[in-house]
């Protein structure tokens, strides 16, 4: 007869399947009728099964920093937020931070998340205090999530300071470099920022995810700046580009030729749905944000993947880290309410995450048993359903079971 470590019974999968699936060690063993003898056995009553949630984007260094605002300081512009963040920072400290982080990142177990890819700040303000921080965290989480650290120029790339800063980012644990070129003086300065973080990726082999054109300003737009020079740097896979808001603002056929160079460089488009819309910057912007063209650029081959970007702090004081209410927000926000839409939103927020990160993630045998179930058996339903899920298995061993909603940070 035999054993397995644990089996879920009764579960149904995004391709049809109903049955059981069972686990052995860190891997998807079996898959349909199981029988036999098993450590654990979960009975589904015909949830769903899918991979765990990939949060592709959030800073784990900034959550949970509410309760160091006062009321004035909520609801300013993208721009008085980043000075504010300035003296926020000053207090910051790598054990502060590692327990900041390490809450939500509990929290994230909950909703179903089994890998992040966060966002640290390197910059003369943060120096690598926050760097320091969320690499500890990684040490002490390794076993429950797949943690990749950006070293994350918030405060521009164009001193010396501040490239040595990023270099010595890399060499303490970084994985990779982020960007954010809207924080220099100028468009100008803004493509020079782009030429300086490639400078670096090629010299040190490293893939970059740029955050750009988050303003829903046609002006502010440096997209296609982004994808020739991914091309002519012979960087094609190996950029990704978060936000592309401005996308949504630029006429149709700017848009379609932007979109044409973005796959020809093979970059990946990362949405950060809540964040996005809430953004406010810029008084050339329109009113109201939208999110990037994400049908369209899935219909051209660029993969979109999904992340909740701030939780609790000055830029988003509503995020929570909730994966399910994103994919909620981006399914509204761009109208994937179509038949097989929330197949495919779950897909942007669990196997697009997977590869970005360059994780094997899937539903079948001999894959890594990184698993949630839901108490709801369609995709649909889940989308809508209750953000905290029943079961989350990570790497085989069970992160969470029927957890009662996640407690928030107390207020002083
Ligand atoms: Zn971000």
């Amino acid at each position: 007869m035999k054993e397995w470590d644990v089996v879920l019974r009764n579960v149904s999968t995004l391709d049809g399947m109903r049955g059981d699936l069972a686990i052995r060690g860190d891997k998807i063993a079996a898959l349909g009728e199981v029988s036999g003898k098993s450590k654990v056995d979960f009975d589904a009553e015909g949830g769903l099964v899918f991979p765990g949630f990939v949060n592709a984007h959030t800073h784990l260094d900034k959550v949970n920093l509410l309760s160091r605002m006062i009321p004035q300081q909520f609801g300013k512009s993208l721009e008085e937020n980043r000075q504010l963040l300035r003296s926020l920072k000053a207090e910051y400290s790598p054990e502060e931070i590692c327990r900041r982080a390490g809450q939500v990142v509990d929290e994230m177990f909950a909703y179903g998340t089994t890998a992040v890819r966060t966002q640290a700040d390197v910059d003369p303000t943060a120096k690598l205090g926050a760097l320091e921080g969320i690499l500890a965290l990684k040490q002490k989480v390794t076993s429950k999530v797949d943690l990749q650290i950006i070293a994350f120029p918030q405060e521009g790339v164009l001193t010396a300071e501040k490239t040595e800063l990023l270099e010595e980012a890399i060499a303490m644990g970084a994985d990779m470099l982020g960007g954010l070129p809207a924080v220099e003086a100028t468009p100008e300065e803004g493509k020079r920022h782009i030429d300086r973080l490639f400078d670096i990726a090629q010299k040190r082999d490293l893939d970059l995810e740029i955050q750009i054109d988050e303003s829903n300003d046609p002006v502010q737009f440096l997209l296609p700046y982004l994808a020739e020079q991914t091309l002519a740097r012979e960087y094609a896979g190996r950029v990704c580009a978060t936000h592309c808001i401005s996308l949504s603002a630029v006429p149709d056929d700017t848009a379609g030729r932007t979109i044409d160079a973005m796959a020809k460089a093979k970059m990946r488009v990362i949405v950060t749905p809540s964040c996005n819309m809430i953004t406010k910057s810029g008084l050339a912007a329109r009113r109201y944000n939208s999110i990037t063209r994400v049908k369209e650029l899935m219909d051209a081959g660029v993969p979109v993947a999904v992340g909740t970007d701030n939780i609790r702090d000055i830029f988003y004081p509503l995020g929570n880290g909730s994966m399910l209410r994103e994919l909620h927000v981006l399914a509204t926000s761009v109208r994937l309410t179509g038949y097989g839409d929330a197949e495919r939103l779950i897909g942007m927020g669990t196997v697009e995450g997977a590869q970005l990160m360059g994780l094997e993630y899937g539903v079948s045998v001999g894959k890594r048993a990184d698993l949630v179930v839901a108490s709801a058996g369609w995709a649909q339903e889940v989308i809508s359903g209750p953000e905290t899920l029943p079961l989350v298995v990570k790497g085989g061993r069970i992160l969470a079971w029927n957890r009662p909603e996640p407690h928030y940070q107390e207020w002083p």
